[in-house]
């Protein structure tokens, strides 16, 4: 995808801060953190949004939330952490490839507004 901007970080042709790479994921910090820590776990392969998810690709979600467990540890988030994949127009999604939010460090309100 040519034009997706999480492509092209996955690509390293636009910089992020990242925090953990494989063949399948990036995960990398929000570049407009909404949480003391905030940052994002894509899969390198282009999945516009949850929608797209099928029984072909659905084994890189598992993979996701391996990673997310992996950095928790790592960035030692042991009071909690937040998990949010916004899909759509109402969901509030911006960038059109797949991705998860993970945030922490401050307790987060619920339900979101
Ligand atoms: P969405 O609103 O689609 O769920 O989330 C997109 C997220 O991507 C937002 O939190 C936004 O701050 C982040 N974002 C947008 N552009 C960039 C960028 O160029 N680099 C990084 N690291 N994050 C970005
Ligand atoms: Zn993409």
């Amino acid at each position: 995808m040519m034009d997706c901007l999480f492509c092209k970080i996955a690509a390293g042709e636009i910089p992020s801060k990242k925090i953990y790479e494989d063949d399948k994921v990036l995960a990398f910090y929000d570049i407009d953190p909404k949480a003391p820590v905030h940052f994002l776990v894509i899969p390198k392969q282009h999945i516009p949004s949850a929608d797209y998810i099928t029984a072909e690709n659905s084994a890189i979600v598992g993979h996701v939330f391996e990673v997310i467990a992996k950095i928790a540890a790592e960035l030692k988030l042991e009071k909690g952490y937040r998990v949010v994949n916004n899909c759509g127009e109402h969901g509030g999604q911006t960038v059109e490839h797949l991705h998860f939010h993970i945030l922490a460090g401050r307790s987060l309100a619920w339900p979101p507004g």
